[in-house]
């Protein structure tokens, strides 16, 4: 017996499922439980982003920046794709019981801007 779909309807002999969804309505659903804002320290005199808790100041850089974003993102594994100086594209994906979920994700940066430790 196929399963179906409760949000779209899609038969599981069609589509891949996960859990109850169809791995498309469950990318969906995980996608829009998802922040769709990350607030990352800025230092407006040297313009370097706080990366981590307790960690320094460190320059804007992918690494940097998905380091900072990716506390917003705690639960899941979160890796950069691409960031502009607005927006950043994730790769988040989640273990759940049924496998792994995993999508991409944008979120608008929200610099914050305070002096770092170091100014
Ligand atoms: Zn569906
Ligand atoms: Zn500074």
């Amino acid at each position: 017996m196929p399963k179906f779909c409760p949000t779209c309807g899609n038969s599981s002999d069609k589509i891949a499922f996960l859990g109850n969804f169809c791995m498309n309505c469950a990318k969906e659903r995980f996608n829009k439980s998802l922040d769709i804002t990350a607030e990352v320290l800025l230092c407006k005199k040297c313009g370097k982003i706080k990366s981590g808790k307790g960690q320094s100041y460190e320059e804007i850089s992918g690494k940097s920046l998905e380091s900072a974003i990716s506390q917003h993102f705690r639960r899941y594994n979160c890796h950069l794709i691409d960031y502009t100086d607005k927006t950043a594209r994730l790769d988040i994906s989640d273990e759940t019981e049924h496998g792994k979920l995993s999508v991409e994700h944008e979120v608008e940066i929200e610099f914050k801007r305070k002096m770092c430790d170091m100014c």
